[in-house]
């Protein structure tokens, strides 16, 4: 390089050509049915609604809404071929399972494409991130159908029946994965509901399932909105419920479960303390926090949205993040360059936006770079507030956006006894060289999921889920099979 050139100058003229992920090789339909029984229907009532691509609010596709009938004929679909389904052999279970998994491997491109569109999700993620881990998800359980026994030693495990499944917008078709890979591969019938805004990915799941030969039934898929959820909650002729979403919505559930027979696994919100020591790799530690609060821009029960600096470096720590986050690409999804998506809708971007005033308001200092947003579209830049303290409401409420809240401290039980004030306690991170700290703080966390050196990593055979108000039952590993078994 011409050592003449001022350097700021040459990092202000740096830009990126635009490096769109092709879109030709998806076929996405005008209208979507429900998936009842094997095969794609419309709803009773006939009534579809929208889904939009959050980064332009253009429409996608209709997707119909599933009435009280249509939830009706899923449940039965899933009683009848309850009987079947449960008593095949794990091995014969097993092979569903694999083939599935294979298809989504073999479509994973399309199914990237689509959860971009459709969520707003950068490509770069849902490419590496979501489809991948989906496929081995159902890797993973498809291993486990032929040995429950051993999961389960001198026990004799039995499926629970009809299991009814809500999953949310911000990781659609991973949710699915999450949901439906242990209750197959367990010997349950399946009856399950995405987010209304984030439908088109499960659909195209329910596309895999029915190609894979599944016998008709076992994976019923329909779609509405909260209405529809709710009716599968209260449905009497459902044995389980598992859900992931709001902390409200959840509390919502087990009140209205409360009394009857039905078992609940509820994962909910979360505010996620990430903790960086003096002695911890700054670098890495500073990349751990960009990953921690703006992977998905932000819309992860998990994300380390409040961020705990040790003293001595925070002001280092807070100014190699803001320049890090000078250089975070934000805008379109479909974009391999884009680090920052579009909002998932215009609801959440309200919501965001209502929370950064809050934060501005209460007195926090906020400090958003200077990146361009599209003009269509939901956007939020990534933010930071420093000068935040427990009681500010950004600091306390789950956002589910880019808005991370700093705060310091000195010693080892001020941090501890920091990142367990909250409601919440699904995950945490830990930064330093030292192990032993780490080991402590592990023990003193109250979080069911701990990152050390790292953040925000998903592997199916580990377990996922909550305490307190991010709620109970555990996804993934062999924990995640035990929700879908009873013992007799
Ligand atoms: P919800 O909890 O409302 O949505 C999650 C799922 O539950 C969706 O499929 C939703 O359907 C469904 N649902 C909504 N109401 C009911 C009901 N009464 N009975 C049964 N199912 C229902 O989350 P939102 O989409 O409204 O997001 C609001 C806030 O929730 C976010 O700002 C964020 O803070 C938090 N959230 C947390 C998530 C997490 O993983 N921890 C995930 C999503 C949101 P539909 O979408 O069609 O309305």
């Amino acid at each position: 390089m011409n050592k003449n050139i001022d350097k700021n100058v040459f990092q202000a003229s740096w830009t990126y050509d635009e490096a769109p992920e092709s879109t030709d090789h998806i076929q996405i339909k005008k209208q979507y049915e429900l998936f009842i029984d094997g095969k794609f229907i419309p709803p009773v009532k006939k009534n579809y609604f929208d889904t939009i691509d959050p980064s332009t609010n253009k429409k996608i596709a209709s997707v119909a809404e599933a009435s009280l009938e249509d939830v009706n004929k899923a449940v039965k679909a899933a009683r009848k071929a309850f009987k079947g389904w449960s008593s095949l052999t794990g091995k014969e279970r097993g092979k569903y399972i694999f083939r599935i998994a294979r298809l989504i491997q073999e479509r994973a491109r399309e199914f990237a494409v689509i959860e971009s569109l459709d969520g707003g999700k950068p490509i770069r993620e849902s490419r590496d991130i979501d489809i991948p881990l989906a496929a081995n998800h159902f890797f993973y359980y498809a291993g486990w159908a032929d040995k429950l026994t051993y999961a389960f030693p001198n026990r004799s495990p039995k499926p629970l029946g009809v299991v009814g499944q809500i999953i949310p917008w911000n990781f659609p078709l991973l949710m699915a994965a999450w949901k439906i890979a242990p209750a197959l591969a367990t010997g349950n019938t399946i009856v399950l509901k995405p987010a209304e805004t984030t439908s088109l990915t499960a659909l195209k799941l329910a596309e895999i399932i029915q190609e894979s030969g599944l016998p008709k039934g076992v994976v019923n898929i329909i779609t509405g909105a909260g209405e529809t959820g709710s009716q599968i909650v209260n449905h009497p002729d459902i044995n389980k419920i598992a859900f992931t979403g709001s902390t409200g919505v959840g509390k919502y559930i087990q009140k209205a479960i409360a009394g009857t027979q039905k078992k609940l696994t509820l994962e909910l919100g979360g505010k996620g303390a990430n903790i960086i020591f003096e002695d911890a790799a700054i670098d890495q530690a500073v990349e751990g926090i960009v990953n921690a609060i703006f992977f998905n821009q932000g819309h992860v029960c998990c994300a380390g949205s409040r961020l705990f600096v040790q003293e001595s470096v925070a002001d280092l720590v807070i100014q190699k993040l803001k320049n890090r986050m000078e250089s975070l690409h934000v805008g379109n999804p479909l974009d391999k360059n884009t680090d920052i998506g579009a909002i998932n809708s215009k609801k959440q971007l309200q919501t965001i936006e209502n929370y950064i005033r809050i934060g501005v308001n209460e007195g926090g200092e906020i400090y958003q770079p200077k990146c361009k947003l599209p003009k269509e579209g939901n956007w939020c830049a990534p933010t930071l507030f420093i000068n935040v303290s427990q009681s500010h409401r950004i600091v306390q409420e789950e956002i589910f956006g880019p808005v991370l809240a700093i705060q310091t401290f000195r010693t080892i039980d001020e941090v501890i006894e920091k990142a367990n004030n909250t409601p919440f306690g699904l995950s945490a991170g830990v930064w330093t060289e030292k192990g032993s700290k780490i080991f402590h703080l592990t023990q003193k966390l109250n979080a069911g999921v701990i990152w050390a050196n790292t953040f925000n990593k998903f592997d199916a055979a580990s377990p996922f889920g909550g305490y307190k108000e991010s709620g109970f039952g555990r996804e993934g590993g062999l924990h995640g099979l035990k929700p879908y078994v009873k013992f007799e």
